[in-house]
Parts: C-alpha cells; sequence; structure tokens
C-alpha cells in the first residue's frame, strides 16, 4: 500500500506532537519527535557544562550515548541516550530554556537531521518539529504549519504541568514561549519557518479530534489518489 511522509511543524506548544502521535496511531505509520532529538542534545550538553562554543564534544557525547526511542509498558514514547530513559528529564524547565541555543548549532541540526531522515526512508512516517517541511523532508507529501495563540499555548502547557504535579507561573509560560518562538524563528541555521507549500492550520480554539480530523483528511485524499 502506498505510504506518504506527514511533516507538521510550528511553533511551541501549538499541538503538534499530541496530533502528530494521533494520525501516527491511526495510518501505522512512525511518529517522530525530531524535538526530543533537540533536547537529548542539550541534556547531554547540560550535564557536561558544555557551552555552545564546545559543539565537537557535544557531537562526540551524541556518538557515545546515541538518542533512542522506545516504548514503555502503557504505550508511552520513550527517549534514551545510550541505555539512560530521559524521558521526563528532557521535559524538565532547564532543557527547555536551554534547548534553542543548542538547536541553533549548525553541525548539531546536521547530525540529527541526518539520524531523522534515515529514519523516514524506512515507510510511512508524521514528523512534528520546527523544520521538516522545509529542510528535512523537502519532498513530504503532506505539509502542515501549526499555529495558536501564545496565550492559549501557554495554557496549555499551563495544565500539563499542573497535571504533572509541576508548579507552574502562566505569566512566565507566556513569556518562555514567546522567547523560544523568537529565537526557533530569528536562528541563522533552519529557522521555524513554513514550507511554501504548506497548509497553515490555527489550532486556538480548536480541539484536538478537530485538528486531527483535517490533516487526516488530506491525508486520505493523497492516499486515494493511487
Ligand atoms: O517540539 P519541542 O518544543 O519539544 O522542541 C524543542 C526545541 O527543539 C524547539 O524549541 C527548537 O529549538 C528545537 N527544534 C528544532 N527543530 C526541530 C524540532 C525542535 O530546532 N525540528
Amino acid at each position: 500500500m502506498k505510504q506518504i511522509q506527514i511533516a507538521i511543524d510550528g511553533p511551541a506548544s501549538s499541538g503538534k506532537s499530541t496530533v502528530a502521535k494521533i494520525i501516527a496511531k491511526d495510518l501505522g505509520y512512525t511518529y517522530l519527535d525530531t524535538g526530543a532529538m533537540y533536547r537529548a542534545a542539550t541534556y547531554l550538553a547540560l550535564q557536561n557544562n558544555l557551552t555552545a562554543e564546545q559543539v565537537d564534544d557535544l557531537l562526540d557525547l551524541l556518538d557515545q550515548y546515541p538518542i533512542s526511542f522506545g516504548r514503555s509498558e502503557e504505550g508511552e514514547q520513550l527517549v534514551f541516550v545510550a541505555d539512560v530513559d530521559i524521558t521526563h528529564p528532557i521535559r524538565d524547565n532547564q532543557v527547555t530554556n536551554n534547548v534553542s541555543w543548542v538547536a541553533a548549532l549548525a553541525p548539531v541540526r546536521e547530525k540529527l537531521v541526518t539520524l531523522q531522515q534515515a529514519i523516514a526512508a524506512e515507510g510511512g512516517i508524521v514528523m512534528d518539529g520546527r523544520d521538516i517541511g522545509t529542510v528535512v523532508l523537502p519532498h513530504a507529501e503532506l505539509k502542515i504549519f501549526l499555529v495558536a495563540s501564545v496565550e492559549e499555548r501557554a495554557e496549555r502547557r499551563y495544565k500539563e504541568n499542573v497535571e504533572k504535579g509541576i508548579t507552574a507561573d502562566l505569566e512566565l509560560l507566556k513569556k518562555e514561549i514567546a522567547e523560544r518562538d523568537y529565537k526557533d524563528s530569528h536562528r541563522v541555521v533552519s529557522p521555524l519557518k513554513p514550507a511554501a507549500d504548506a497548509i497553515h492550520f490555527d489550532t486556538t480554539g480548536v480541539g484536538i479530534a478537530d485538528v486531527v480530523a483535517f490533516i487526516e483528511e488530506k491525508a486520505k485524499k493523497l492516499l486515494d489518489k493511487e
């Protein structure tokens, strides 16, 4: 059966990973959370007190502690560096607030993009990130660019944190999200931006099920074409 590549890009907390996971499951495709890979690289950098000037050391660490994905018994996607489970630590504020400088390092991106493309070459894929439609999978059959207001994105993150028992401050979250968006879209290498052929979707006030249905309808049309 024909398989396609679905690229979902957009700013922080725009709902990309939630919808990407559901779509991948429904289609029986692989889901790849590229943000988790940049977070894993950031975790390694912070654990080893590296600065942006020490990018060669970070590349060595990425060879020594390769990033991989697994699944828990409950079906949760797990992230590893070598055999260390870093699923939860990579969501910590410290990683979140440092990931933009690590993700701006060209050699790190080169390395991770090569890995992402190798995973995509194996078959049907739903990949989410910032540069999937522009750089990683420029020939993806379906490209979606999800946006949502900063207020709503901060509220989503706030609720997630509260549910996880993490203390959160809504105003601070707004500020952090806006700052990360700015850094991600103003960096020199592979900035966050929609591909010219991406379909834009504003998820402000739209439920997850409706976003999924919108994307799956587009996917179905492409799959029915042949
Ligand atoms: O998607 P998530 O918010 O987990 O991504 C964390 C960070 O990783 C982003 O803020 C961005 O700096 C970086 N990233 C990136 N390119 C991607 C995915 C994420 O630069 N494809």
